[in-house]
């Protein structure tokens, strides 16, 4: 009887939580593989950019399938240089979603660029592709397309606008390795692609990035970024000098070697991934109260982030629903889900933003050839509902974790989902 009733009471309120400690596996597996070829760049003469990192540009344009890639330090470096590559500058808006990492958006203003946001759409989380003409102005050069938790924005729409206005499109594929739409590739659509081999992301070397061109012109160009502004290859004699803007966005060979190791288990991992969100979809399906993730027809989510919104309409819970969402997250934690806020704010309410300050003194948004551009909150309803009423899961759908963990998932979620009488009482 005790037990039963021990079971029966959320863990946040002292029962038995349903996922034991430990029970979800980190991110990412690290074998032999990995061992073996660190160690040997290790050993190696070159720590720099060196043998590996040239070895993993090749092997990963070989598996993207887009023509030149660059190894840099993180996904943010590799955007900043999309927009370089895209002759995208000072005074220059680039339109961004108002919904996602806010350096998708904040590389813009790395190169003085101007960021204009766009509203998501509630079904795909996604820019709404039918908002962003309204928001293209003289000043508009590109577009910065934003994958977000691995599913495809609707390229076909996407290069209509671009090619009606003559924009540049920069894809951030940072959270959408190996996602499809129309058969065809993340990163292969644009003009150019920008990954992120960060930890979180389903392929990584600890921190680290690709910048992703077909163009060879364009390459070129987003490459003068890479270091110093030198505009030339390590591996070649010349130098010291500085032909324009440069940063520092090299990498080191360790973390090539690394990525390499990783890189050869890419598709064994992104397949798990996609068979546990199935599972979970399974699972999650009769549960009350839950929006889940749907993926459209065209479209392969890679389910980087599989992302669940509560209906709080139902719940009757609309106006403190961000107060619910959390009690809601921290019972469902208290269970052992792994799952949390990806992103709490849309990046125009984000502190930069609002007050348009960036550098001081109002820069870049007082620079002379800026145009005026308007953050006010109302124009993204859509991203800020979403804010309110979501969790996301990352590591417990990913490998070694399996069906078996996934199924837990669900449990834990079907407990709390049903006892929302609970939930209420639940202290944050
Ligand atoms: C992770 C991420 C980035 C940035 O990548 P870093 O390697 O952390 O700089 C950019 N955009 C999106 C959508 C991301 O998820």
């Amino acid at each position: 009887m005790k037990s039963t009733r021990r079971t029966e009471t959320l863990a946040a309120l002292g029962g038995e939580r349903v996922i034991a400690e430990g029970a979800i596996r980190p991110w990412p597996p690290v074998g032999a593989l990995d061992r073996k070829m660190v160690l040997s760049s290790l050993e190696g003469g070159q720590h720099t950019y060196g043998p590996n990192c040239t070895a993993l540009e090749k092997e990963f344009s070989a598996w993207s399938g887009i023509q030149h890639s660059l190894f840099c330090n993180s996904g943010t470096a590799a955007l900043h240089m999309a927009l370089v590559a895209c002759e995208c500058g000072a005074g220059d808006e680039v339109i961004a979603p108002a919904y996602t990492w806010p350096s998708s958006a904040t590389c813009c203003l790395h190169h003085n660029i101007i960021p204009v946001f766009v509203d998501i759409e509630w079904t795909t989380m996604n820019v709404d592709t039918d908002r962003i003409e309204a928001a293209i102005t003289p000043r508009t050069r590109a577009i910065i397309v934003v994958h977000l938790h691995g599913l495809m924005v609707n390229m076909k729409e996407i290069m209509a606008i671009a090619r009606k206005h003559r924009l540049k499109v920069i894809e951030d594929c940072c959270q959408a390795h190996g996602a499809r739409f129309q058969g065809r590739m993340a990163g292969s659509f644009g003009d150019c692609a920008a990954f992120s081999t960060n930890q979180n992301k389903v392929m990584c070397s600890g921190e680290g990035g690709f910048f992703c061109s077909n163009d060879d012109k364009m390459f070129e160009r987003g490459k003068t970024l890479w270091y110093f502004g030198e505009n030339r290859p390590p591996d070649t004699a010349a130098g010291y000098h500085a032909y324009g803007m440069g940063w520092m966005y090299r990498s080191s060979d360790l973390v090539a070697a690394f990525a390499r190791a990783q890189l050869t288990r890419l598709d064994a991992n992104l397949a798990r991934i996609q068979t546990n969100a199935a599972r979970l979809t399974d699972c999650l399906a009769d549960v009350p109260h839950l929006i889940l993730p749907t993926t459209p027809k065209d479209h392969h989510h890679n389910f980087y982030n599989y992302t669940v919104r509560f209906d709080m309409e139902a719940m009757n819970h609309v106006r403190d629903a961000r107060t619910f969402r959390d009690k809601i997250v921290a019972s469902l934690r208290a269970e052992g889900v792994d799952t949390g806020i990806w992103q709490g704010w849309p990046v125009p309410e984000m502190t930069a933003c609002q007050a348009k300050d960036a550098y001081g003194r109002g820069c870049p948004w007082s620079c002379r050839h800026a145009g005026r551009v308007d953050y006010s909150l109302d124009q993204y309803p859509v991203a800020r509902r979403h804010c309110d009423w979501h969790t996301g899961m990352t590591t417990p759908l990913r490998p070694p974790n399996g069906t078996g963990t996934v199924e837990l998932l669900g449990k834990a979620f079907r407990k709390v989902m049903t006892r929302i009488d609970q939930v209420e009482k639940v202290t944050l």
